[in-house]
């Protein structure tokens, strides 16, 4: 299947350098790029790729760089992976849409059957497919307001839930997320989130003071009787990898049992074998009424779910939810192939592992450079915090500078958090473990020479 030219697992799996990053062809491309597209449409790292698979990406130079970004936690289980790939030829070739709501195909029923028997819980469910996160999220809204006659939706500190009027809405952070797009969608609250490194009374205190304050605000602010739905990420991604404080998840979902008020775990960015579980919310059981996936499902092909309770889902009149595209049969196929590979290869146990090479390294920095104020995550989403020496203050211009050097040594790392100054990585599950080690040890240097 795979030829001499071809991207996937065949690539040769080293960091390799040939021009400067980026090299003369990629910043071509990136020109013609400044003049086709509007400067909204940032870039992180201007090298334009032309393959990529297991944990590297190769760009139009030539240079092979270490992938800590999976796309933003996508390609988890490798870009071109072999199962997606075949699955897709095969597909591409019998048909490409009909549009489900039409006539409907098998490889949709498959994915939502799949996806009721692995996401949290043993209840009845019911899935519904759409095209992106953001859809996916402002779906379960929809389906929790018309199940529940209510209309606020209660929403946290530090969260990103998407770019659409609603999602961005539910989206805390102002730049570059919502500055001059209001007005925003109405009924959103927020309230404030269990983040132990930032928390005032200190981390010990923090899920039980978090909790406590969210639920006030919920009581006296807008009435548990009015609120539709809480969706909260199980650890906070574009916010900057916030791990909850122990207990505060459990507590907020049983404020929600308590008041008939509709709990959504946004997975979009946990889901899928990255924290070490197949989903986030199984460390601490929760049990989530409704749960949104999408970025890990299906390789990087438009795919995302709304996953939940039958008798929510079932609430919505016939023809209530959908869309064209949503559930397209290249997608869907993608989306089995994705689940043939976790479970093949054991991606969930391969997460893990991830973050037991990469946290004890990350702790180490914290040790010996105090720029490392916080080292959090699990599985394979790890992240570090970096702050002005001495204090909690943040220092976004640290983590900018360090991700910088990162890149012109060939590592790709993304940034993150309310703050700018998170450095997080998502590295593909299926990356080779001396990948790892070597784009630590180009990390370990760009903190020390930053
Ligand atoms: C990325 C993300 C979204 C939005 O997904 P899109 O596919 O970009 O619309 C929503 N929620 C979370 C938690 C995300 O990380």
């Amino acid at each position: 299947m795979s030829t001499a030219t071809s991207g996937g697992p065949s690539l040769p799996q080293e960091r390799r350098l040939v021009t400067e990053i980026p090299g003369p062809r990629s910043r071509e491309l990136f020109a013609r790029k400044q003049s086709a597209v509007p400067p909204g449409i940032g870039t992180t790292l201007p090298v334009f790729v032309t393959q990529a698979g297991g944990g590297v990406v190769v760009d139009a130079d030539g240079n092979s760089l270490i992938d800590f970004g999976s796309g933003i936690a996508v390609t988890s289980v490798g870009n071109a992976a072999p199962h997606v790939v075949e699955r897709v030829r095969r597909q591409v070739g019998e048909f490409t849409h009909t549009c489900f709501m039409v006539t409907p195909y098998e490889s949709y029923v498959r994915v939502c059957e799949k996806l009721n028997a692995i996401t949290p819980g043993d209840h009845e469910k019911r899935t519904f497919l759409v095209n992106s996160g953001a859809e996916a999220v402002e779906n379960a809204v929809k389906v929790a307001r018309h199940a529940t006659g209510r209309q606020a939706v209660v929403v946290f500190d530090h969260g990103y839930h998407g770019r659409t009027l609603l999602t961005m809405s539910l989206t805390a952070k102002n730049m570059p997320y919502k500055h001059r797009f209001g007005p925003f969608a109405p009924e959103v609250y927020r309230v404030p989130l269990a983040y132990p490194f930032r928390w005032p009374t200190g981390p010990e205190n923090c899920a039980e003071e978090a909790a406590a304050q969210a639920i006030d605000m919920i009581n006296k602010q807008i009435g548990a009787e009015n609120v539709a739905a809480v969706v909260i990420e199980p650890i906070a991604g574009e916010g900057g990898f916030i791990v909850p404080a122990r207990g505060f998840l459990p507590r907020v979902l049983e404020f929600c049992r308590a008041n008939g008020i509709v709990f959504v775990a946004d997975e979009v960015q946990t889901g899928f074998a990255r924290t070490g579980a197949m989903f986030a919310c199984e460390d601490e059981g929760i049990v989530p009424d409704i749960i949104t996936t999408a970025k890990g499902i299906a390789g990087g092909l438009p795919l995302a779910a709304v996953t939940g309770r039958a008798e929510l889902l079932d609430a919505v009149h016939v023809g209530g939810l959908g869309g064209t595209y949503g559930g397209n049969p290249l997608a869907c196929e993608a989306a089995l192939g994705v689940l043939e590979t976790i479970e093949e290869e054991d991606l969930v146990a391969r997460a893990s592992r991830i973050g037991e090479l990469m946290l004890p390294r990350l702790h180490a920095l914290r040790e010996r450079y105090p720029v490392v104020g916080d080292v959090r995550g699990r599985g394979a989403m790890t992240a570090i915090e970096l702050v002005v020496p001495g204090t909690r203050e943040p220092n976004p211009a640290a983590a900018a500078e360090i991700a910088k050097r990162c890149h012109a040594e060939g590592l790709v790392v993304l940034t993150a958090g309310t703050y700018g100054n998170v450095l997080r990585f998502l590295p593909p599950l299926v990356i080779p473990e001396h990948l790892i080690d070597e784009g630590l040890t180009i990390l370990e240097k760009a903190i020390e020479s930053h």
